[in-house]
């Protein structure tokens, strides 16, 4: 009996001979086309540049902008090309009016190799072709994300008109191999379900599955009727489980339970793919009809490994090419396995996968009527071709639309004709032999290939620490590793999520105590902190210190201090890596405390978690970089070491917007640093203030190190700024606090040792800027969730947008339906974006605020309904704002946003600097030439190009900001620290004689006396 693999590879040579009868190059368009993906392939920033540029070619309006943009992009590569440019440049500049629509004609082209038609009028005709060359079709309307439920609405529309109109023209179309054709209607739709629904969040299954079924089940229902089949599409990991529990939920329903034209696709390239795969098998035979199912390796490798490695989580995709090729084989046999129940369909272009399959078919007995290959319109004509000759059922998947929608995928199709591990272009580009094409993939997998997830490869911290987090300045070894996220993709981290919601629940209303020199103290007073999105719903007390206890804690920290000064950072570095362990340990318990207690949606919540545990880790590592004494100078006779101190008590004052992480970020970094800490939590938020105080004790603080005191800051915040004995005041909060406390420090008490130092962050009035040539989907997308993500309590949210004139109808358009769509809610439901703000008094400044902009500027847009309990604020857009507003000069601190319009990118510049502050800012733009001018001249601690302008990651983006927004720190950066320290120097002379070692050490140990016993 002959093996698979000889007959695998005899099939695979007889493809090979069909598709060399009909010679055909990589890309069938010659010329333009042809040269450039030839360049692209050997010249990665080409390739880079070129797409980028293809992707914004479609919004340039005037000739002018593209020939702008071309020489932004390709004035100074080294590929060839450059001196083309120059040289078109040059003629474009003399001709624009030919030049501009050559180009963007030729772009134009290159799109409609890949994209079957424009409407469905349009793509008829081309099926037609296909039909009487034996090929069938099924369409996908292009576009995907969709940012509003009025956009998802107008899909739902697109798809329920194409499939009457296919329906209709092809209804005396013949099935081609006129065979088991029931398995294989004519009619056959892809759809993708980002498109049917804006508000999609992987921890909301239910609430996602609610909406897009209401999409769903008309156009299934019309397709049944019209005898045609529904294919649903997969797409990013995100999104996985939600298609997989939304098609079997659909298809168990009593109307559909009996249908057997539907299907849905399983993407080789995951880790998972197997178990899914082998779920649907179970769920088919159980439902007792047939399904469909489209076996593809998947097309977004790229961005699941860039996803993934920014946010230092496994990727959920292999990482070895072979390792994809060989599930894909495996995951075939199980499909032809379970032929009874399965009708089987192969997304490939590669010449062994589908040799395999035919192989295994044949082995398996399975008729070649029975499954069907399907490939991409435009893409492995020949091999269609061949396909057809040797009798094989094959499809083509013909997306339609215009070119701005279609840019993403076209983009996809060109990354995927150039991937330097593609088989399209190791056949067609580069000639590789057939033998070796039609090897066995499960020969190639590397053994110690970057494959298994904890692999040293994969994810080892060194390599990760590298890429992702690690100062320049730290030594190798010493990198830093960002926690990973919690992905709410997990049913497990949702059902964790939901469990430490009940629990925390249970303990609502438990009080607890200050910590003051190790001992936990009552008084008589107990302040009450509420739940804002259910007022009458008490989280906790807190006890209330007055200014007995605050003098109490002083004494206390003061004492504590000289000890804990002279302990080792080692010692000090293991404290708060302890304390991480913990905050990892109990992640859950406290994300759901901070939904309770200030309405943080679950992963806003987790995210405070995850900065808290960072700052610890990234301080620990940051103090071993900074403990030890450093030579400054190498002088023979001499050495002097430049080393710190810390400054003796510092007193943290933190906000209850990140109600964890900025009270842990200041508290780990005076500790570390080899301070005494009182931490004073924020008054609405002094529940989780006490929680990170329990971590700190769990792990160990000594007695006095770290005290905890919950008051009002009228009364025990004032009363310990002007203290003599505070060192030192980190405070985050308001302006109005920050400049008395500013102010309060700049004087010196009588028996006050050192000068007080305050590192003071305030707010912030931050501006997006849009340009002409921006991305909308992303700029809508991400606008919206830096103003209105958490209510737009973050001191980073985005309160002034900024668009330039020519842009700002159509940003206009799709912004105010995109903050229509948001989910605002209660935060303990999974998938709420706009929660309560956090009090009576914010919510009612806020609404005066909202007044104040009513008279000011014009009210665009105003959700209607917000539950009515709790501290709802509705999403607010202004227009007409003009910068000398209030509105646009205050900081509101709530979901406000506020459009100022402008002429051009010098005014917007003018307008976003033109406020005290200095927080974030950002920019949207394709322009390479206008991001390096924002970059130079934005006004802003923390710049953001291209995506939102919140969420800063610890040791990644430092933050803080300058003017009136803060004194120019920077909280998770390698500076931080040294505000904590008194720099000193010592110098020895160290020749006797004349005579002097030789060389002194860069660093050396610790100055510390007693020295601790080894
Ligand atoms: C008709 C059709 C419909 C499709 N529908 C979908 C869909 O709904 N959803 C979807 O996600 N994809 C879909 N695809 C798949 C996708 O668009 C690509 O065409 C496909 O992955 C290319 O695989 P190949 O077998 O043709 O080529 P090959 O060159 O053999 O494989 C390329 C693929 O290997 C994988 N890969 C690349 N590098 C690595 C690496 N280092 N480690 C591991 N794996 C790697 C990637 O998936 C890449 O696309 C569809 C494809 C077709 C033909």
């Amino acid at each position: 009996m002959r093996s698979l693999q000889s007959d695998v590879e005899q099939r695979g040579t007889r493809i090979f001979e069909l598709v060399d009868k009909h010679p055909e190059r990589l890309f069938s368009k010659a010329g333009f086309y042809q040269r450039l993906m030839a360049l692209s392939m050997h010249d990665e920033r080409f390739k880079t540049q070129l797409f980028r540029f293809v992707a914004v070619l479609p919004s340039l309006r005037r000739s002018r902008e593209i020939i702008q943009h071309l020489q932004e992009y390709f004035s100074d590569s080294n590929d060839g090309f450059s001196p083309l440019v120059g040289m078109g440049v040059r003629v474009a500049r003399l001709v624009p009016w030919i030049s501009a629509p050559v180009l963007r004609w030729n772009v134009s082209e290159m799109a409609r190799q890949f994209i079957a038609g424009r409407n469905p009028d349009d793509v008829i005709a081309t099926l037609r072709k296909r039909q009487a060359q034996k090929i069938g079709f099924t369409v996908d309307v292009l576009g995907e994300a969709v940012v509003s439920e009025a956009e998802a609405d107008e899909y739902s529309a697109r798809y329920a008109d194409l499939l009457e109109k296919l329906a209709r023209e092809t209804r005396d179309w013949a099935d081609p191999l006129g065979k088991n054709a029931e398995l294989f209607p004519v009619v056959n739709l892809s759809v993708k379900i980002s498109a049917l629904y804006s508000q999609m969040s992987p921890a909301a299954l239910a609430d996602a599955i609610a909406h897009l079924g209401t999409k769903l089940r008309p156009l299934l229902r019309r397709a049944r009727q019209l005898g045609a089949f529904i294919n649903i599409d997969m797409e990013s990991y995100a999104l996985k489980n939600t298609t997989l529990e939304l098609f079997k939920t659909i298809l168990t329903e009593a109307e559909f339970k009996d249908w057997p034209h539907a299907g849905i696709v399983i993407q080789a390239y995951l880790r998972d793919s197997e178990g899914d795969l082998r779920d649907l098998i179970e769920w088919g035979c159980a439902r007792g009809t047939r399904f469909a199912v489209r076996l593809v390796k998947g097309a977004y490798w790229d961005y699941e490994t860039t996803k993934s490695g920014q946010n230092g989580s496994n990727p959920p995709v292999f990482l070895q090419k072979p390792e994809s090729d060989a599930n894909f084989e495996k995951l075939t046999r199980l499909l032809f396995e379970n032929n009874s129940v399965v009708t089987p369909a192969f997304g490939s272009h590669n010449v062994r996968s589908i040799a395999h399959a035919q192989a295994v078919a044949d082995e398996l007995g399975i008729d070649r009527s029975r499954f069907e290959f399907q490939l991409l319109y435009g893409m492995a004509g020949p091999i269609k071709r061949a396909l057809v000759e040797m009798r094989y059922r094959v499809r083509e998947y013909c997306p339609i639309g215009e070119l701005l929608p279609g840019m993403a995928y076209l983009v996809r199709r060109l990354l995927e004709n150039t991937s330097n591990e593609g088989f399209l272009r190791a056949k067609f580009a580069e000639n590789v032999p057939a033998k070796e094409l039609l090897r066995d993939p499960k020969e190639l997998i590397k053994p110690n290939g970057p494959s298994q997830p904890g692999s040293s490869v994969t994810i080892s911290a060194e390599n990760r620490g590298k890429k992702n987090g690690a100062s320049l300045d730290t030594t190798a070894g010493d990198s830093f590793r960002n926690a990973p996220l919690v992905s709410f993709i997990y049913k497990d981290s949702q059902d964790k999520m939901q469990s430490a919601l009940r629990e925390v629940r249970k303990r609502l209303g438990e009080k607890h105590p200050l910590y003051i020199g190790g001992e936990k103290i009552w008084t008589d007073n107990l302040t009450p902190s509420v739940n804002p999105a259910e007022p009458t719903e008490i989280v906790g007390y807190g006890t209330e210190a007055g200014v007995d206890e605050a003098e109490r804690a002083v004494k206390a920290a003061r004492a504590a201090f000289e000890k804990w000064r002279w302990t080792p950072f080692e010692e000090r570095a293991q404290l708060l890596e302890r304390a991480a362990d913990i905050l990892e340990r109990r992640r859950y318990e406290l994300s759901a405390v901070e939904v309770f207690e200030v309405g943080k949606p679950w992963s806003e919540a987790d995210a405070d978690i995850r900065e808290a545990i960072d700052f610890c880790r990234f301080y620990g590592q940051q103090m071993r970089r900074l403990g030890r004494p450093k030579l400054t100078q190498q002088v023979p006779g001499e050495e002097s070491y430049h080393h710190y101190w810390p400054r003796g008590v510092v007193f943290v004052i933190a906000p209850w917007n990140f109600p964890m992480a900025i009270l842990c970020g200041m508290a780990s970094a005076g500790v570390v640093t080899g301070n005494a800490v009182i931490m004073k939590p924020s008054e609405q938020s002094i529940i989780c203030g006490a929680m990170l105080m329990q971590v700190f004790e769990e792990a160990g603080v000594p007695p006095g190190v770290l005290n905890f005191l919950s008051g009002h800051g009228s009364v025990i915040g004032a009363h310990l700024v002007d203290h003599k004995d505070v060192d030192l005041i980190a405070f985050t909060g308001s302006r109005e606090v920050g400049l008395k406390i500013w102010e309060s420090a700049g004087i010196t008490r009588p028996g006050q040792r050192e000068l007080k130092r305050v590192i003071c962050e305030m707010g912030g009035k931050n501006a997006m800027i849009v340009d002409a040539d921006t991305d909308l989907d992303e700029t809508i997308m991400y606008s919206i969730y830096s103003a209105f993500g958490f209510q737009g309590q973050k001191c980073s949210a985005l309160s002034r947008l900024i668009l330039l004139e020519e842009n700002y109808d159509r940003v206009m358009e799709r912004l105010i339906p995109a903050a229509a769509s948001l989910r605002i809610g209660n935060p303990e439901q999974p998938g709420i974006v706009v929660g309560p703000v956090i009090d009576e008094p914010a919510y009612r400044r806020i609404l005066e605020y909202i007044e104040i902009g009513k008279k000011e500027a014009k009210l665009a847009y105003q959700a209607k309904e917000v539950p009515p309990h709790g501290y709802f604020v509705p999403p607010t857009i202004f227009t007409d704002v003009k910068p000398n507003m209030r509105i646009a000069r205050e900081e509101i601190f709530g979901p406000v946003l506020s459009v100022l319009k402008v002429r051009d990118l010098d005014e917007a510049l003018e307008v976003a600097n033109g406020t005290d502050y200095a927080l974030t800012g950002g920019f949207f733009s394709r322009s390479p030439d206008n991001i390096e001018r924002i970059k130079a001249r934005l006004e802003a601690g923390n710049v953001y190009i291209n995506r939102s302008c919140t969420g800063a990651i610890v040791g990644r983006h430092p933050f803080g900001g300058f003017k009136m927004s803060g004194s120019g720190t920077k909280a998770g950066g390698e500076d931080y620290l040294l505000h904590f320290l008194v720099p000193r120097v010592v110098t020895e002379n160290t020749s006797r004689h004349g005579f002097a070692p030789e060389k002194s050490p860069e660093y050396r140990d610790e100055f510390l006396w007693p020295k601790p016993q080894q």
